[in-house]
């Protein structure tokens, strides 16, 4: 990283890594401390416990970056902080933005790793997408971010930061109103610490954005959809097929468990929360999206309240999938609605930055320049797995 691009419509910010994100042992992130360490922490500096609530209320509501704006602490207690902690961990290495309002942004964690997370604009919303994991081990074909494998779960507090870095960017008095859980990694596989994360955004006092405006996004893992319904939360669920039958699935998504126990585990979910699954298909030209996938989906879908979302692939340079051509969408979407399933095709936003999920990671990894668009590989927004 570290050069500006030359495409007019795209603000790139760049910065070198600070030392002291990779030093564990430095300074915490605020938000990786438990509010009853903090609460200690204070009293052994004889402030009151109390301001622990305020300390953190400053970063995740009142934009902090700094604890220098926390002029309601004295100023000795706010020097010892700084010495002990970062009000926020993530460092902010690149951030772009399109024409049309999506913003990306590339953080870079304590360790030296880094992840991706986007803000889409659509009149009233601000939708945020976030990672949870840096890389995936899921593995889907076309997908930059689980080239590499997965390297660690994300904690909650920096799953939290992405919601802040990007809440942050907007202007004084906007808001974040939607969270979709669809950046890298698989949310499922790291489900404790997306779930305290998700507590803390849904708090009035937090980001306040409620469980019925987050999605959390999964490839189908059966066991966690089910501990997932079991809480009962009011998430909505999107569960990436892809294809119609297992074999074909198998060569898409490669740690496909069976469709069979997935859709079981959706209607498990549809049963426990009485929120209608999203099932996302991205479309390969001649791999899933010809007339008789479309059927064969509508087959295996019947008789479920399920909306499917159709995401066209977009091409990205190496990989070797093509976007659908319009006349095959065209019959896909008519097959599916005859059958009476409800469908909407993904929009394209932001797709003259490196939008697509793990694109803009990569770069970074690489240090190479590559095209800036048509970026995509899952989706053009990184909205799905
Ligand atoms: S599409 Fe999602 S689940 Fe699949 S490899 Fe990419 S990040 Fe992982």
């Amino acid at each position: 990283m570290g050069t500006v691009e030359e495409n007019p419509k795209v603000l790139m910010e760049t910065s070198p890594p600070h030392p002291a994100m990779h030093d564990p042992v430095g300074p915490q992130p605020l938000l990786a401390v438990a509010p009853g360490d903090l609460a200690t922490w204070l009293k052994a500096r004889h402030a009151p416990a109390w301001q622990a609530q305020a300390i953190r209320q400053w970063v995740i509501q009142r934009r902090a970056e700094s604890f220098d704006v926390m002029t309601d602490l004295g100023k000795e207690l706010r020097v010892k902080l700084e010495a002990d902690f970062r009000p926020l961990g993530t460092q902010k290495i690149v951030e772009q933005k399109a024409a049309d309002g999506t913003r990306k942004l590339l953080l870079r964690l304590w360790d030296g790793e880094s992840v991706e997370c986007v803000m889409i604009p659509d009149e009233e919303r601000r939708t945020a997408c976030v990672s949870t994991q840096v890389g995936c081990g899921m593995g889907c074909v076309f997908c930059a971010s689980g080239l590499n494998g997965v390297l660690r779960n994300l904690k909650s507090g920096e799953i939290l930061e992405q919601l802040i870095r990007l809440r942050n960017a907007l202007p004084t008095g906007q808001r974040l109103t939607n969270v979709v859980v669809m950046g890298m990694g698989e949310p499922l596989a790291n489900l404790d610490e997306l779930l305290e994360a998700l507590a803390l955004a849904g708090d009035p006092k937090g980001l306040g954005i409620g469980a019925r405006h987050i999605t959390i996004s999964t490839v189908g893992l059966p066991a966690k959809m089910r501990r997932l319904a079991d809480l009962k939360k009011q998430y909505h669920l999107a569960v990436s097929l892809h294809a119609p039958d297992d074999a074909l699935r198998q060569t898409i998504v490669p740690t496909n468990t069976g469709i069979d126990d997935i859709l079981q585990a959706a209607d498990y979910f549809f049963e426990k929360t009485g929120r209608q699954v999203t099932f996302e298909y991205v479309l390969l030209r001649e791999l899933n999206d010809q007339k008789q996938h479309a059927q064969a989906l509508a087959k295996r879908l019947g008789g479920r309240p399920a909306h499917v979302n159709l995401i066209p692939f977009n091409e990205v340079d190496g990989l070797p999938y093509r976007r659908p051509d319009d006349l095959a969408l065209k019959v896909f979407i008519d097959e599916l609605q005859k059958a009476g399933l409800s469908v909407k095709v993904r929009k394209r936003k932001g797709s003259e930055i490196d939008a697509a999920c793990g694109q803009l990671r990569r770069r970074s990894e690489r240090g190479v320049s590559l095209p800036l668009a048509p970026a995509a590989s899952s989706s053009d927004h990184s909205l799905s797995k």
